[in-house]
């Protein structure tokens, strides 16, 4: 009898060698189900005798089971899909068991459990589907030899046997679809992690280098300074009376007012000098390898240039400016007091006027 096959792209082959079903892997799975040489008869004539002379009943009869099903229904779709799946049901049957040790059995059984899993035919329905249809063929088998014999029993047994064949080879690519989807999900996450990580260090309204970070640049800068005998100058700056601003125009132009006085800073700054948003509207500028004389000059460049911008914020001009307090690290300073001489500094350009530079 002529055998019909699931015709795929991939050849049974290289799709049994994805899933690691050479010889020895399938004697194996034959083994497991008890499928031997013997069975060979029985596939036969469960071909010729029970499928073939009512393969359009049993295809008629497992949909019209099926379709009582909504969610099978929708897995489903149109009519037209109904139709293909029924020449497709029809097909199957007609190889169910056909020369069930070959690798184009093994093959064309895993192409098929990976179409319905990458589908997302949830595997649970494709069990049931599968139980349905071995029940099928079970009540096939009278039309065809007398209930009760040992034919009947044999026929029985084969169907069992050979219907888990075919259901465990779809588990087996369910799962390795699952675990392709889930390889995918986690380089998805993994590269979300890298961008976020290079993110977590920015302050997320003026992108310069958030507080920790800045600090934590600070401190290794400073752990080298004795060592590198150069020098280190650090200054605190924050914008003068900013509350008025928040306050004139609203938050959301405050927002915009600290974006450009950050990008202003920046502009201002060499590629190398480390600047992060300190807090509110607080900066702070580590001037590595800087005398505090030239240290001084860029302070004073960053106040005039500030002063200078005309922030144009919804049609409205707003000047501003920036105190800055300058400090020069020595060999003895930690973090916390080179800050804490840096913002004394700061604190003093505010008590003297504001917009301008003081050094401690
Ligand atoms: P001074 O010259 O003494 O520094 O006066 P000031 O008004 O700048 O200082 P003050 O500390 O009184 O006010 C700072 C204001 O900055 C208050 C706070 O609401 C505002 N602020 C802090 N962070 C943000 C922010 O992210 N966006 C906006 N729009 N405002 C902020
Ligand atoms: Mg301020
Ligand atoms: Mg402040």
């Amino acid at each position: 009898m002529k055998q019909e096959t699931v015709h795929t792209a991939e050849g049974a082959g290289r799709v049994c060698a994805r899933y690691g079903f050479d010889a020895a892997a399938r004697r194996h799975r034959l083994e497991l189900l008890e499928l031997g040489d013997a069975d060979q008869h029985w596939a036969q004539r469960l071909q010729q005798e029970v499928i073939a002379p009512q393969v359009d009943a049993l295809v008629e009869r497992f949909y019209d089971f099926q379709q009582r099903f909504p969610e099978i229904m929708r897995a489903i779709g149109n009519r037209d899909n109904l139709a293909h799946l029924k020449n497709t049901q029809r097909r199957y049957l007609l190889s169910l068991g056909h020369d069930f040790s070959g690798e184009d059995y093994f093959g064309e059984r895993l192409r098929i459990g990976e179409i319905h899993a990458q589908r997302n035919i949830p595997l649970s329905l494709y069990q049931a589907s599968y139980r349905h249809l071995q029940q099928l063929l079970v009540e096939a088998i009278p039309a065809a030899i007398p209930p009760g014999s040992a034919e009947h029993l044999a026929l029985c047994g084969f169907i069992s046997k050979i219907t888990a064949l075919d259901m465990t080879l779809a588990i087996e690519t369910y799962h390795s679809v699952r675990m392709a989807d889930l390889r995918e999900t986690v380089d998805n996450l993994q590269s979300e992690h890298w961008r976020l990580h290079e993110k977590v260090g920015r302050d997320t309204l003026t992108g310069l280098a958030n507080r920790e970070s800045a600090l934590n640049e600070l401190e290794a800068a400073l752990a080298t300074v004795g060592k590198r005998n150069t020098q280190l100058c650090l200054i605190m700056s924050d914008v003068d009376h900013f509350k008025q601003i928040n306050d004139t125009y609203g938050h959301l132009t405050g927002d915009k007012v600290l974006q450009c006085v950050a990008a202003k800073l920046q502009q201002l700054l060499r590629e190398f000098d480390i600047v992060g948003r300190f807090g509110g509207e607080e900066f702070i500028i580590v001037l590595d390898d800087t005398p505090l004389e030239v240290a001084r000059k860029v302070a004073e460049r960053l106040r005039r240039g500030v002063e200078q911008e005309l922030v144009q914020c919804d049609e409205q001009n707003i000047r501003l400016t920036i105190s800055l307090g300058l400090t020069r690290a020595t060999a003895r300073d930690d973090v916390r007091g080179l800050i804490r001489r840096a913002d004394d500094a700061l604190y003093q350009a505010k008590e003297e006027g504001r917009n301008r530079v003081v050094v401690i």
